[in-house]
């Protein structure tokens, strides 16, 4: 239960307030009620994993409510896509249930509205109606239609209904105040006309009721105890209950609203009407493309679902807005990589580099652990030969002395193989390496448990053996933004924000051999290099890997 925690969210504490005023613990019901206009994000994924969580600390039912009143965004793509990825995040939703399923409910609720006089059709433009709802400083001024009888409003809200009047000639709005200091409760529009055709109920309907009158009705049909949402919504709160206050029967449970911060991450945008931008303008490869903050691109990339509770965890439910540095992200990708991904040898920038002491035709199969953060992840075999690629960075010809890669007339360390010394380099025309000599100490391999093996040398450097290796293609990725927070410019555009180097290429990448049986979706520490997993584009012939996150750890240095 929640009081064994270590320490309550305020959001637990609401809870356990009201389970002690009398609250029945069997009423407790929660609810996630995305959208479908869009693929779910990270954001999302804070909303899940509360709600989803609640109903795991309660064992109460949580249902996953599509909030479809919107036709003209809404599709039946955006549904499949959130059932998927919610069941991947490890929940299991109580009912799945539509916003639209209780369209005919709600429109005889609006019909009650209107016989207690607490409702009116208005037929102004909307910028009349804009017009009259005053600033928040000053008060608005009534319709001229808010005192229609209520015989007529019922016969104009008919006529709504059955499609005699254009898009926009007419709304039902509830009546309120036109002077609550609460500009929200400045008599809301609560349906407007729609002839657009909804992905559930077709053409049925010519009127769509307005979200505030939706959600509030949704959650007291569905009996939901508490209805958690971001807090943009705490001024919706007191329309919220003014909605249900006209429907409550009295022995029914009143569902309260509660706002909880957005989370936000550095360095991305997270709202779906930004992220349809850039999928629709093709400025990324599609919602699931591994740069997105979506968690189908997070999947892509090679996050895992654990990676992202441990994250929303951690990160936590706060009661004001900030920004989550997106590296805590990566520090929980890394760790549970670290302890779960085999360690594998690939060649990023290649360069050659031949022993010339090696027999020529002489091959070896030499053993390297897996993972030495796991016992029982075993060894593999990794053939050694004559020629070898290593990362072309990791050799100089001259270097200072902080540099232990590989340097002429120096001793490097092979990962898991021998200890070798440069001599030499070819040069072509224009003056790039295009081979490294070396030589090597027979008697050093690693493991073999003679003295020349436990000789220490600075530097161990990976590689693979040439006429081994896999060629593949590496995705390598970056922040798709330069800007901490993109959209938090009031002079620019979230866009001109985009880092133009967010993805390179590599498409003369080499792995070890070890790899040719990887299936999409694998992952693997490429070794010095970071964390790579394959995308879904990877086949037999040619693989292809997405970089999860490089080894270096930014998020632990900063918080020491
Ligand atoms: P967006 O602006 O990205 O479209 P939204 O709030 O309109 O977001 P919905 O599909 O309506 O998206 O959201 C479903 C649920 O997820 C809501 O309860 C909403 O409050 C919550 N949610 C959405 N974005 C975030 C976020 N960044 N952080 C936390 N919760 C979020
Ligand atoms: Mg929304």
């Amino acid at each position: 239960m929640a009081e064994e925690k270590k320490s309550l969210n305020f959001i637990e504490q609401i809870i356990k307030e009201d389970l002690k005023n009398g609250l029945d613990n069997t009423k407790l019901r929660f609810r996630f009620p995305p959208e479908p206009n869009g693929y779910l994000h990270i954001g999302h994924a804070a909303s899940i994993c509360l709600n989803f969580g609640l109903g795991q600390t309660y064992n109460a039912p949580v249902n996953l409510r599509f909030d479809d009143t919107n036709p003209t965004k809404e599709e039946q793509e955006y549904v499949d896509a959130i059932k998927k990825d919610i069941k991947w995040l490890g929940f299991e939703w109580d009912n799945e249930l539509y916003s639209s399923d209780y369209f005919q409910q709600l429109y005889e609720w609006a019909i009650l509205l209107i016989n207690n006089g607490k409702a009116y059709v208005d037929d102004q433009t909307s910028a009349q109606i804009a017009e009259q709802k005053g600033t928040p400083t000053q008060v608005g001024t009534d319709s001229p239609n808010r005192n229609r009888s209520v015989e007529e409003n019922l016969e104009l809200f008919e006529k709504m209904k059955n499609g005699d009047f254009k898009e926009g000639s007419h709304v039902l709005r509830a009546k309120i105040s036109m002077t609550a200091n609460n500009m929200l409760m400045r008599d809301p529009i609560i349906y407007r006309i729609l002839y657009k055709k909804h992905h559930r109920t077709g053409n049925d309907w010519n009127i769509y009721p307005m979200y505030d009158w939706t959600h509030g009705e949704s959650d007291y049909i569905e009996q939901i105890s508490h209805s958690f949402c971001t807090l943009e919504f705490n001024p919706h709160r007191e329309l919220y209950n003014w909605f249900l206050k006209q429907v409550y029967n009295g022995d029914n449970l009143k569902p309260k609203q509660r706002e909880f911060a957005r989370r936000n991450l550095s360095y991305t945008v997270m709202s779906k009407r930004k992220l349809l931008q850039l999928v629709e303008e093709e400025l990324v490869n599609g919602w699931d493309d591994p740069r997105m903050p979506t968690i189908s691109g997070l999947r892509r990339r090679g996050y895992t679902a654990k990676s992202i509770r441990d994250f929303s965890e951690t990160a936590g439910i706060a009661k004001r807005d900030n920004i989550t540095d997106i590296a805590l992200l990566e520090f929980h990708i890394k760790n549970e990589l670290n302890k779960t991904a085999p360690r594998v040898m690939a060649v990023l920038d290649p360069v050659k580099l031949v022993i010339t002491n090696y027999p020529e035709n002489k091959e070896e199969i030499l053993i390297a652990e897996n993972n030495p953060e796991d016992e029982n992840a075993g060894s593999r075999e990794v053939p050694f030969s004559r020629e070898i690629y290593i990362e072309r960075e990791d050799f100089r010809e001259q270097a200072n002395k902080k540099f232990f890669r590989l340097k002429l007339d120096k001793e490097v360390r092979l990962k898991n193989a021998y200890i070798i010394k440069a001599n030499s380099v070819v040069k072509d025309e224009s003056g790039e390496i295009t081979e490294i000599q070396c030589t090597y100490d027979e008697d050093s391999r690693s493991g073999s448990g003679s003295e020349a093996s436990k000789r220490k040398v600075k530097g161990t450097i990976h590689w693979v053996s040439i006429k081994h290796a896999i060629k593949a293609e590496v995705r390598l990725y970056d922040r798709l933004f330069t800007d901490e927070a993109p959209d938090s410019h009031k002079d620019k555009d979230f866009k001109e924000f985009i880092n133009p180097n967010s993805l390179k290429i590599i498409d003369n990448a080499f792995v070890e051999p070890s790899l040719k049986t990887a299936t999409v979706g694998n992952q693997f520490q490429f070794q010095r290099l970071g964390y790579f997993n394959i995308d879904n584009d990877s086949t037999k012939d040619n693989l292809v890997f997405n970089r999860t996150v490089p080894l270096r750890d930014s998020w632990a240095k900063q918080n020491k």
